[in-house]
């Protein structure tokens, strides 16, 4: 943390707005409606006015969005409020990204809905639109209903086929809650991912792109549908001069202190941000001539990762050293030394994990102190979700069992990258 968080924590200490809402709050939502709602044209280049096409369309005025943040003390938080403001209520269905963090899913029980798990296509890594559109006519013929709202989720950063998805959602009338917690900053066709939805999702969380210790926000398609979230997430008090109660409420509202510390990371996003896209760069360059992995790349032009995490793919026929030995021993930890892991393993493996040459080359590079870890799994193989639909074509599960996330944070440097990638060769049975 430097002076600039300090100083808007300061302000927050020296005013008396300790408490969940006040100046910091208020000034971190705007700096949010601002860097969400700046759409850059995706082909600048072309509109400097060299361009023999010139087309004038092409190239129109950055655009402006009119959206409306509301933070909040998690993302968890914002997913569930978006739910609860499409309506999502017992014994209704979400269909949502299998291949993602359970935070994508869990409200969805909170609410005593049901999760209905989509698979991902190979392109993005995120929801397969195909399936997306088999699964709502398939729900639809053995339920009656429809699905009361539709959870993409820009996994590691990388934007979801949203042009698609929004024109499914659209034709069949339900609401998309963008899940952009991995991809803040990412942009489809220039645009902010968690803009195209009727609500999209941002985590402020210790690891994900910014910071604010812990905390989230809502992004809201007006400042009506942003007091909607906000009542919900101060506990629902109606104005009396008394508490006064006609619906159930959250204590979900964003601390002034957190939000002090967001205010100050504001100031570096953009930087932040370009050294993710840095260290991808540089680690696609290193691995290069390095057989049998694979970075993870944006697929088009029109998609742009943040690059969050950067990612690779094994070749199953490639040779780890130890991975012999791989899963021989119950972890007794977490990995990556995760807080709150309380239960120990059961058993050293499952019956769905990444390859053996995977497990190994995240215990190489743990020796090298180095924290890899295997891609998220997917949410319809896990147990507690086993009772839950899926619709499936196999791509998240096999990309599971070859995946893995390589560091990317703002303190990777570019020494860093190049032991990581030195470690990685060195790991390669020859
Ligand atoms: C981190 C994350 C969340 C939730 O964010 P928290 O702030 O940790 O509650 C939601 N969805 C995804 C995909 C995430 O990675």
């Amino acid at each position: 943390m430097s002076g600039r968080e300090m100083g808007f924590i300061k302000e927050a200490f020296d005013t008396n707005w300790v408490v969940p809402m006040g100046p910091n709050v208020n000034g971190f939502e705007k700096d949010l409606e601002e860097f969400v709602n700046r759409v850059t044209p995706l082909h600048s280049a072309e509109c400097s006015g060299n361009s023999p096409s010139g087309n004038a369309e092409s190239c129109a005025k950055p655009r402006e969005l009119h959206k409306a943040v509301c933070c909040l003390s998690a993302g968890t938080a914002a997913v569930h409020l978006a739910l609860l403001a499409c309506g999502v209520g017992p014994g209704d269905e979400v269909l949502v990204q299998s291949f993602t963090f359970c935070a994508s899913s869990h409200p969805i029980t909170y609410l005593g809905a049901t999760p209905v798990f989509i698979d991902s296509e190979r392109d993005t890594w995120n929801m397969d639109p195909e399936l997306l559109e088999q699964a709502i006519k398939d729900r639809m013929d053995k339920t009656g209903r429809k699905p009361k709202a539709i959870v993409p989720v820009a996994l590691y950063g990388m934007p979801y086929k949203i042009d698609r998805i929004m024109e499914i959602a659209d034709r069949y009338g339900i609401p998309v809650i963008e899940d952009a917690a991995e991809g803040l900053g990412s942009r489809y066709n220039g645009q902010v991912l968690g803009t195209f939805g009727r609500y999209g999702v941002l985590s402020f969380n210790g690891n994900k792109m910014i910071t604010t210790s812990g905390g989230g926000a809502l992004i809201c398609d007006d400042e009506d549908a942003k007091k909607e979230i906000l009542f919900y997430a101060t506990q629902a008090r109606e104005s009396y001069p008394y508490y006064q109660h006609e619906h159930i409420g959250y204590n979900y509202r964003m601390s002034n202190v957190c939000a002090g510390i967001g205010r100050g990371q504001m100031t570096v996003i953009d930087n932040h941000i370009a050294h993710h896209r840095h260290v991808q760069e540089l680690y696609c360059e290193l691995l290069d001539g390095v057989e049998g992995i694979t970075m993870h790349r944006n697929p088009a032009p029109e998609f742009d990762s943040n690059f969050w995490l950067c990612t690779a793919t094994l070749d199953p026929a490639l040779r780890i050293k130890g991975e012999d030995n791989a899963y021989r021993q119950v972890i007794t930890g977490a990995v990556g030394g995760a807080a709150g892991v309380t239960h120990a393993a059961k058993s050293a493996t499952t019956d769905c994990q990444p390859n053996a040459n995977v497990e190994a080359l995240r215990v190489c590079l743990d020796a090298a102190n180095v924290e890899a870890r295997p891609l998220w799994k997917p949410m319809h193989r896990q147990p507690v979700y086993s009772g839950c639909p899926a619709y499936t074509n196999g791509v998240s599960e096999s990309l599971f069992e070859v995946g893995i996330c390589l560091p990317a944070g703002p303190y990777v440097t570019d020494d860093d990258v190049r032991y990581i990638v030195d470690t990685i060769r060195q790991s390669i049975e020859s």
